[in-house]
């Protein structure tokens, strides 16, 4: 049912106005009702299940990278808590021989409690990540924390080489950022950005987000940067993998990102045969309600079905 489902918003563009409505009003849902939904998109609950999952994907051929879900943690003992979840996923990864990275929330580890907290949670990590040879994600939360996310990603680039920041196509300031960042150093995520943003912070037309999202690829591949291309955009993927082969990129110069769970209708499988990375973005954590809404709404064919549901249940 979600792959079929999946295929057909594929080539759905935008939401009809009973969708959006329906979307506007999922997060008020019981969890009874959604988890059926929301079980693609997430990994489990325990790090247990998170790494049989990660398991099978490396089996079938693809990378991972790992997040514990949860954001916004209010006091230093909670934030300590979710670095340590984060340094026990590092060794059970290097104990295991997986083939997977960590992505980390700036607020997830502090950064609302100081910015010096979750800095040096994040040198925590990336000191027990060099010493397993690992790598860290610094994932982009919402614009308020934009600056301090890069100025975290830049410190740490001082001590170590293993960390890398995204960095959102929809933002106005996106190409300064990348232009500035270029260069061998940098391992950079692009996505087009999941916040609400206003317009003068943020583009909010879909073409001129897609178009930006291509040039940012091309600005970093031109340059000497690495890129995570993470969209579940076919005509983005084919675009982009048209022009990597026309002007002969190395497959080592990038790699494709999923969320986990997202129906891409065998693209993956493709992409994978043409010997490129493709690495799949895998939450786990008690955390998943939020994460899920926040999938559900961005797939309106499974909104339908979750109402759907509700009133079968009834
Ligand atoms: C690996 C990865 C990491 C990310 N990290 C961040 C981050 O750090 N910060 C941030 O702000 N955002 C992040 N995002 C989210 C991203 O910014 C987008 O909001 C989200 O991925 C949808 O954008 P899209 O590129 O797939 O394009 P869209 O234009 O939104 O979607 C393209 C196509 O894929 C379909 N699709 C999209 N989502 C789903 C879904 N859940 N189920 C089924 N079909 C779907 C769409 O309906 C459409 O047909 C990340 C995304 C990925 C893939």
């Amino acid at each position: 049912m979600f792959d079929e489902a999946g295929m057909l918003l594929l080539n759905s563009e935008s939401m009809n106005p009973l969708n959006s409505m329906l979307a506007a009003i999922l997060p008020i849902f019981p969890r009874w009702l959604i988890k059926p939904f929301a079980k693609p998109y997430v990994a489990g609950e325990s790090m247990t299940e998170a790494l049989q999952h990660i398991k099978v994907l490396n089996d079938n051929g693809f990378a991972v990278t790992v997040d514990i879900l949860g954001e916004h943690v209010q006091t230093r003992e909670e934030a300590s808590k979710i670095t340590k979840s984060y340094t026990e996923i590092l060794n059970a990864i290097a104990e295991q021989g997986l083939d997977c990275n960590i992505s980390i929330k700036p607020t997830h580890i502090g950064l609302d409690i100081s910015y010096e907290t979750a800095r040096d949670n994040l040198f925590s990590l990336l000191a027990q990540a060099k010493n397993k040879n690992n790598f860290v994600r610094i994932d982009m939360e919402n614009s308020p924390y934009t600056d301090a996310s890069i100025k975290m990603y830049l410190e740490a680039l001082i001590h170590y080489q293993n960390v890398g920041p995204v960095i959102q196509a929809y933002l106005h300031r996106s190409p300064d950022d990348i232009s500035k960042l270029n260069g061998e150093k940098l391992n950079v995520r692009i996505c087009k950005g999941i916040y609400t943003e206003s317009e003068t912070i943020a583009l909010n037309n879909k073409s001129d987000i897609n178009d930006q999202y291509v040039d940012l690829v091309k600005a970093i591949l031109n340059g000497g940067g690495y890129a995570g291309i993470a969209t579940h955009d076919l005509t983005l993927i084919n675009a982009l993998d048209e022009w990597i082969i026309e002007n002969q990129i190395s497959p080592d110069r990038f790699e494709f990102q999923i969320l986990y769970g997202v129906p891409m209708a065998g693209r993956l499988e493709e992409l994978l045969e043409k010997g490129y990375k493709v690495r799949q973005y895998v939450p786990y954590g008690e955390e998943w309600f939020d994460y899920s809404v926040r999938r559900l709404k961005e797939n309106p064919v499974i909104i339908t079905y979750v109402f759907k549901n509700m009133f079968k249940s009834r």
